[in-house]
């Protein structure tokens, strides 16, 4: 790539900048990305790879990771994911649509149960979809998940650095 998409100047490469990958509807920053900024127009560009397969790996960071009760953009985040309507989840793990909505709209907390319902499905899908066990010592995740989880403070980043989610063999596409 080496012009403005917008205005046809050429563009700069940014190396070894954070990058906000906003696009995901969490607070996620990217290490490791290829960057690009148009001098004129300011336009930015990001080199991300396989945006499916990095959708993919957060996930899993989330389920694995973040110990406190899910947020409500992380189940957003886990069921659109997933590839399910809210009505599809809720027929799924046994609640009603609006309770999803509720979940996903930071009305009413997910709860402990739903909550590790949720990360055992997707961790599931996701080993599914990726022919390899995603998680090993699954007992241990669950078993480590401390009990008073609404008290848990985290930071609001999830920040991947290049080496957790670009050792695959990732097809590279500009988004
Ligand atoms: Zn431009």
């Amino acid at each position: 790539m080496k012009v403005c998409y917008s205005c046809g100047s050429k563009i700069k490469v940014i190396k070894d900048q954070p990058y906000k990958f906003n696009e995901c509807g969490l607070n996620v920053v990217l290490y490791g990305i290829t960057q690009y900024e148009c001098p004129n127009c300011k336009e930015t560009y990001a080199a991300i790879p396989n945006v499916s397969k990095l959708h993919r790996i957060i996930g899993t960071h989330i389920c694995k990771e973040r110990k406190a009760l899910l947020t409500p953009e992380e189940v957003k985040f886990l069921r659109k994911d997933l590839l399910l309507k809210a009505k599809e989840l809720a027929l799924i793990i046994g609640v009603t649509a609006s309770t999803i909505s509720r979940w996903e709209n930071g009305k009413k907390d997910i709860g402990e149960v739903h909550d590790r319902l949720l990360r055992s499905i997707y961790m599931m899908y996701a080993t599914e979809q990726s022919h390899r066990i995603i998680c090993e010592g699954v007992i241990n995740l669950f078993r480590e998940l401390p009990a008073k989880r609404k008290k848990i403070k985290q930071e609001k980043e999830i920040s991947l650095n290049p080496q957790e989610w670009m050792n695959e063999n990732f097809t590279y596409c500009v988004a």
